[in-house]
């Protein structure tokens, strides 16, 4: 048998819901000496990323720090420790990320109602109210930006709702955080999870999770263990706490990666990085409509690092994608469940949101139209993200 080559990634412009562009430093960052889970050391980066994790979680929760494993992760570790068996959950689903929620909790034995709305809109107040009402959950599940659709649900107001009706909110945070406003103590949410490899731009790996007080306390009282070992929270938690008890072996290298990740994010300003984001999707925005692409959800309700935009009458979703990574090394998505092969979605996430990602991508795409025998104006995009980015 002979041995594979050494590994030699191709060098792609990550466009798509991630994972995102990873910055040069975070990269560099994962190749530093392993050293051991307890070494002193490694005690204080744990401590550093907590202290970051609140500051970009905006929160004072004691209970923060990142679960080690994706996005998905943390979405379970949600779930399996606020519930038990027999527990009422209520799900917001309208798209891919509110169904796992659901099948997450149904699969923890929770009695789960699932308020469903079509993929790409959003759900108001009054909805979900009379929800809570009719259903008395204990706790509500609601995606905060919906990557599967590039749907943006606010959930400022929604916890004062939940509390109202004696129900914690727990809140998919997973392509929000680092990108976009998540205020978890001003909007009073009760457990938020992310994960590292959206607008964080740290590879896939752990997944950042904060309780409340409020949420700790159902913890505390559970009844019955968590039935999945090794994400009950209250182990985890005596290894992240003082008590340093060993649990897992955490991952040392990529919470390495998360803690220059958080300084990066830092060092940028919470503020800066959500109107760098803001910007450029204007930008990417304006230069797609100008060769007539609209965005599949609608006016102000569309997310800023995930554009989902649908693909034009005659043109091949597949063919565009594939021209994209194949001649110009550029990942976007394509649609998924009912959106298959009728929507692209390109990301501007994290490290990857740039001036100059955005005036390649248009114009990498006009190439691709052109080869598609789409009818435009030729570099009509170009022109209009650069006035946005101009102004
Ligand atoms: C990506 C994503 C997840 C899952 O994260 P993984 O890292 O793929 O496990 C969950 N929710 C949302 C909204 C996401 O975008």
């Amino acid at each position: 048998m002979s041995l594979p080559s050494p590994l030699a990634p191709p060098r792609r412009i990550l466009m798509g819901p991630g994972p995102s562009d990873i910055h040069p430093r975070v990269l560099a960052a994962l190749a530093a000496p392993t050293v051991g889970h307890l070494d002193p050391y490694f005690l204080q980066v744990m401590d550093e990323l907590q202290s970051m994790l609140r500051q970009v979680f905006r929160t004072q929760n004691k209970l923060t720090l990142a679960v080690s494993g994706t996005g998905s992760a943390g979405m379970e570790t949600v779930v399996v420790n606020l519930l038990e068996p027999g527990d009422r959950m209520l799900v917001c689903v309208n798209g891919v990320f509110g169904g796992r929620m659901a099948e997450v909790a149904r699969r923890a034995g929770a009695e789960v109602t699932v308020l469903e709305r079509p993929f790409g809109e959003i759900f108001e107040p009054e909805e979900i109210e009379t929800a809570l009402r009719q259903h008395r959950p204990k706790l509500l599940g609601i995606v905060n930006a919906e990557t599967s659709t590039g749907a943006w649900q606010p959930v400022e107001d929604l916890a004062r709702l939940c509390h109202n009706h004696g129900a914690l909110i727990a809140v998919d945070c997973v392509t929000s955080l680092g990108g976009m406003t998540v205020e978890v103590d001003a909007w009073e949410l009760d457990a938020v999870y992310s994960g590292t490899q959206k607008c964080l731009s740290c590879p896939p790996g752990l997944a950042p999770v904060t309780f409340s007080p409020e949420a700790v306390a159902v913890i505390e009282q559970r009844s019955r263990k968590v039935q999945s070992w090794y994400l009950d929270m209250q182990m985890v938690k005596d290894y992240w706490g003082s008590n340093r008890a060993y649990h897992h072996t955490a991952p040392i290298n990529m919470n390495y990666a998360l803690h220059e990740a958080l300084r990066l994010t830092l060092e940028e300003g919470l503020e800066a990085r959500f109107e760098r984001h803001r910007r450029h999707h204007l930008a990417l925005k304006a230069g797609l409509e100008a060769l007539g692409i609209a965005y599949a959800c609608r006016e102000g309700q569309q997310l800023p690092m995930l554009n989902a935009v649908l693909v034009p009458a005659g043109v091949d979703d597949a063919a565009v994608r594939k021209q994209l990574l194949s001649e110009f090394g550029i990942e976007i998505g394509g649609g998924l469940g009912p959106w298959k092969g009728k929507v692209w979605r390109i990301g501007l996430m994290g490290y990857a949101s740039s001036a100059a990602n955005v005036l390649l991508f248009l114009a990498a795409l006009e190439k691709c139209l052109q080869s598609q025998r789409y009818k435009f104006s030729p570099g009509a995009s170009i022109a209009a993200a650069n006035q946005v980015l101009a102004g």
